[in-house]
C-alpha cells in the first residue's frame, strides 16, 4: 500500500489554520509525515538572534531589546559579529502566540501534541491525523 502524507494548510508549529491566518508571508513545510506550511508569525521568531560582537560583549538581545543596535555596515562586516538563536525570545513568542491560536482555533493544543512526535506517526496515526486536520474548526469569538 502507498505511503501516503498527511496534507494541510495548518502551520505546522503552531497550529493556526494559514488559509485564515498569517496566510501573507506562510511557507509551505514540509516534514516526514506531514505536508503544511509555517505561518507569518512562526516563521518571524527565525530572525531572534542574540548577537555578539568581536570583543565577545552580547549587544543584542531580542528578548530584552526592543531595536537591534544600528551598525553602520559600510564600516562593520556581518563577520565581526557572531549570531545564536535567542531560545528566550522564542519562548516569549510562543507564550504570546498560541493563546491567541487557541482562542480562534480549539483544535490547535491537540495538533502542536501530535506533531510532538510526527516522525514516529504510523501510517493508522496518518489516516487519524488527516482526518482530525479536515475537522479542524475555526471559531471566531467576538
Ligand atoms: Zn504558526
Amino acid at each position: 500500500m502507498m505511503t501516503t502524507k498527511v496534507e494541510t494548510s495548518l502551520c505546522l508549529e503552531c497550529g493556526v489554520d494559514t488559509m485564515i491566518l498569517g496566510y501573507v508571508n506562510r511557507v509551505s513545510a514540509d516534514r516526514d509525515n506531514i505536508d503544511g506550511y509555517m505561518c507569518g508569525m512562526c516563521i518571524s521568531t527565525w530572525d531572534l538572534r542574540d548577537m555578539w560582537d568581536s570583543d565577545g560583549k552580547q549587544i543584542y538581545c531580542p528578548a530584552k531589546d526592543d531595536d537591534e543596535p544600528e551598525i553602520d555596515w559600510d564600516i562593520h562586516d556581518e563577520d565581526e559579529y557572531e549570531y545564536a538563536f535567542c531560545d528566550e525570545a522564542e519562548q516569549i513568542h510562543i507564550k504570546q502566540w498560541h493563546p491567541e491560536v487557541d482562542k480562534d482555533f480549539p483544535k490547535a493544543p491537540q495538533f502542536r501534541k501530535y506533531m510532538e512526535t510526527e516522525q514516529e506517526w504510523s501510517q493508522t496515526d496518518i489516516w487519524d491525523i488527516q482526518e482530525f486536520v479536515n475537522g479542524y474548526n475555526y471559531e471566531e469569538i467576538n
